[in-house]
C-alpha cells in the first residue's frame, strides 16, 4: 500500500502530521519514543517507506531492514544501554501481537528482561 493512500499512524508521525517524540531521523528511517514504554528505553525505529510487516518485505528492502538494526545499535550506544544489554523485537501478525501495521523495530532496554517473552 502506498504511503500516501493510507491513514497509517506511523506514516503520519514520520511526516510530522501526528505527534511523536522523534529521537533520530535520516533518509531511510525515523525513530521515536514509544507512547506506552515497556522499559526505561523503548524506542521504535520505523522505515520512512510504508511496509506493513516483516511478511510484506521485498528483496529490495534487504538493506533497509539491516539499517533499522544499525540505527537501533547506535541509539543503544548513545544511551549507554549496550553495557547492560537490550532487546530488539519486530512483532509480526496476530500471534505476536502486532498492533500497528507499519513495520517497526522495538528497542527495549534499561532493565533486565525475562525469556521467553509472554
Ligand atoms: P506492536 O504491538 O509491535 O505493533 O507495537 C506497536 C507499538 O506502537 C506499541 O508499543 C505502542 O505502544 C506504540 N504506539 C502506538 N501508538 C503510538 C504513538 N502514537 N506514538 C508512539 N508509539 C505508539
Amino acid at each position: 500500500m502506498a504511503e500516501n493512500s493510507t491513514p497509517c499512524l506511523f506514516c503520519r508521525i514520520v511526516r510530522r502530521e501526528a505527534p511523536g517524540k522523534i529521537v533520530f531521523e535520516d533518509d531511510l528511517v525515523t525513530a521515536f519514543e514509544d507512547v506506552h514504554p515497556r522499559s526505561p528505553t523503548h524506542v521504535l525505529i520505523v522505515p520512512r517507506k510504508h511496509i506493513e510487516s516483516l511478511d510484506a518485505l521485498g528483496s529490495e528492502d534487504e538493506s533497509l531492514i539491516g539499517h533499522l538494526h544499525m540505527v537501533a545499535a547506535q541509539l543503544a550506544r548513545d544511551r549507554g544501554i549496550q553495557k547492560t544489554g537490550y532487546r530488539t523485537v519486530i512483532n509480526t501478525g496476530a500471534h505476536a501481537g502486532q498492533s500497528v501495521f507499519h513495520i517497526h523495530l522495538h528497542l527495549l532496554g534499561g532493565r533486565s528482561m525475562a525469556w521467553p517473552p509472554g
